[in-house]
């Protein structure tokens, strides 16, 4: 049955894993549909880094470029809003908007990203991407030889703090808790000083998003310039209802195609990979479209 919403392509997610494989679609003439709710994980972080001829821009500098040039080619479509649901069907798949606009297409892309879970800390989301990061790559650069705390233990805070400790001499891993470093990381730890509080903290103290101060539940406080933090995330419904397979971490499982588990559907950036960048979700998008491409050039003969 003809739809006259038919598209050969529907990429869910419209931020830099959705443009990437929009672009390599729209440059095989793939008729493609773009769904994106204009919400990037990044969007509160002053200036995007590690990404080659883009160092330094701000995330919307390069959504908008990334946006223009994949415009440009006309059978590419752009629709702003949410997707509720994607169903598979007998043949291909369906997608429904929040406003109830229903959709077809023979394959999907999943690029919906992750969401970040904010602690119950306060002041923490309002720092996050500014002076609290996720990464030593994106943000490590700019805040180096800072005082600096780790918010994680065990293992993960031991892990970032041996990338960091190149980054700054002034470390302090606060692990809320009763510390879970093994006998060798915690000699580590002591031989390159780096101090560890196990105090709960309360509130990051902060200027616009620039912390200040981290307070601690027993009423203390103590001065930091920044933050590493590694949080929990929620991985989008649409994946999971679709029957996606996720790992056990919680990322959707594609191969080194971008196929997941549901034939006819690919995944590309955060949601799929552990590691977290603008390049790697560019990278994962370009490898997506051409895989989709593929094998809609397969399916026609
Ligand atoms: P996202 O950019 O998160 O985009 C996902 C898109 O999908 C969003 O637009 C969202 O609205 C949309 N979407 C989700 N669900 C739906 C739905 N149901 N319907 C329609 N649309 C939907 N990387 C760097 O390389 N350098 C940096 O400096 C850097 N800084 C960062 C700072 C912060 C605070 C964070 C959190 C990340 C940072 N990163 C940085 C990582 C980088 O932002 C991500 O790797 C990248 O954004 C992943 O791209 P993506 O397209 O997979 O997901
Ligand atoms: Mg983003």
């Amino acid at each position: 049955m003809a739809h006259t919403k038919d598209y050969e392509v529907i990429i869910i997610g419209g931020s830099y894993a959705g443009l990437s494989a929009a672009m390599a679609l729209g440059r095989s003439l793939r008729k493609t549909l773009v769904i994106d709710a204009g919400k990037a994980c990044n969007r509160q972080t002053p200036h995007s880094h590690n990404f080659l001829t883009q160092d330094g821009s701000t995330p919307q500098e390069i959504a908008t470029i990334s946006r223009s040039q994949v415009a440009k080619y006309k059978t590419v479509t752009f629709y702003e809003g949410l997707v509720i649901t994607a169903t598979k069907l007998s043949e291909g798949f369906e997608v429904i908007t929040g406003n109830g606009d229903v959709f077809y297409a023979k394959k999907l892309v999943i690029a919906t990203g992750i969401r970040d879970l904010m602690p119950g800390i306060e002041g923490f989301a309002e720092c996050w991407g500014i002076s609290v990061v996720h990464c030593p790559y994106c943000h490590g650069y700019e805040i180096r030889g800072k005082k600096t705390a780790i918010l994680a233990n065990g293992d993960t805070a031991f892990h970032l703090a041996s990338l960091v400790n190149n980054l700054s001499k002034k470390l302090t891993i606060i692990t809320s808790e009763d510390c879970t470093f093994d006998e060798l990381q915690f000699q580590k730890l002591n031989k390159n000083g780096i101090k560890i509080i196990e105090k709960e903290i309360s509130t990051i103290e902060h200027d616009a998003g620039h912390l200040k101060y981290i307070r601690f539940k027993d009423g203390s406080r103590e001065a930091f310039d920044a933050a590493y933090a590694a949080i929990p995330f929620e991985q989008n419904s649409i994946p999971v209802e679709l029957g996606c397979q996720l790992t056990e971490f919680g990322y959707i499982e594609v191969d080194l195609m971008g196929k997941t588990s549901v034939k006819g559907v690919l995944a590309c950036g955060d949601n799929s990979s552990m590691m977290r960048s603008v390049a790697i979700a560019v990278y994962s998008g370009n490898v997506a479209g051409a895989v989709v491409n593929h094998e809609l050039t397969q399916e026609a003969v």
